[in-house]
């Protein structure tokens, strides 16, 4: 037994949303387990800022720029790996949105651009990453879902649905590709310090309520779920196939 098994040395990580927040977090970690990573987003001078830091800082990483609703952008960036030799052995699929209206002011466009941001594109994305895979008989698809994955709160609807979908999408994957050699899993983040909860940090009574409702009585660090990543991207995870884990201080657990 030894701790390689968690050593991402020589695999190459796609993970969408990784400009900044989780993402960067992500990124950060798996390329200090050794992987290459790809970084990805919509937002040109940002993606290039990241991806010049980390490489300064001497990981290995390069980067994709596309919109993950963007179903002819996604198969482009694939052709593009493809073309260029690079095989994707760890996909994260990360990039999401927010934001709150009750139900009844929710049009069905803003209902859609949710949907399509946080669900469908986990679909459209790990289906390009496991058409691959299954070839190749190994690969590993993390998909971010969320609190709301398992409990409903309300201004969030289209969030909630997609987070909802995204636990049983990771299921999904588990059971199709699993006889493949593949494992797909997902990671369900309680409140974390990003851009995503600006201004619920800054809100005193939102702030009173998380850490009131949180047993570690905290809001969560982005590189805190850095372990449980590494975790379901390396060889450590090869027989566990279609869960979530919350990372979350223990906030699930709780009434
Ligand atoms: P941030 O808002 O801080 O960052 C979002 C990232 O996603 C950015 O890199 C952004 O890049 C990218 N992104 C957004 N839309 C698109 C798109 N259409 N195509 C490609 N990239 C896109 O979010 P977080 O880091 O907080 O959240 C990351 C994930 O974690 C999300 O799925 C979120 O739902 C989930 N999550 C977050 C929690 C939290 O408390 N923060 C809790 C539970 C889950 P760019 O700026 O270039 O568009």
């Amino acid at each position: 037994m030894s701790l390689e098994l968690f050593s991402l040395a020589g695999k190459t990580a796609l993970i969408t949303g990784s400009s900044r927040g989780l993402g960067r977090a992500f990124a950060e970690g798996l390329a200090a387990a050794g992987a290459t990573v790809i970084l990805n987003g919509t937002n040109s001078e940002r993606l290039s800022q990241a991806c010049k830091e980390m490489s300064d800082a001497g990981m290995k990483v390069d980067m994709s720029l596309f919109d993950v609703t963007d179903e002819a952008a996604i198969k482009a960036a694939f052709d593009r790996f493809d073309a260029a030799g690079m095989q994707i052995d760890i996909l994260i699929n990360n990039a999401g949105i927010q934001f709150r209206k009750p139900m009844l002011e929710l049009d069905t466009a803003d209902w859609q651009r949710v949907i399509d941001t946080n669900l469908t594109s986990a679909f459209m994305i790990g289906r390009e990453a496991a058409k691959r895979m299954v070839k190749r008989g190994h690969g590993k698809i993390v998909n971010i879902g969320s609190l709301t994955s398992e409990l409903a709160r309300a201004t969030v609807a289209p969030y909630t649905v997609a987070k909802g979908g995204i636990k049983m999408l990771t299921k999904a994957m588990a059971a199709e590709w699993g006889e493949h050699g593949l494992q797909a899993n997902a990671i369900g983040p309680g409140y974390m310090l990003t851009d995503m909860n600006a201004a619920l940090t800054s809100n005193p009574e939102f702030d009173a309520w998380v850490k009131a409702r949180t047993p570690a009585r905290r809001w969560g660090r982005p590189d805190e779920l850095i372990g449980t990543a590494i975790y379901l991207c390396s060889d450590a995870s090869n027989y566990v196939n279609g869960q979530i884990i919350y990372a979350d201080g223990g906030m699930i657990s709780v009434l």
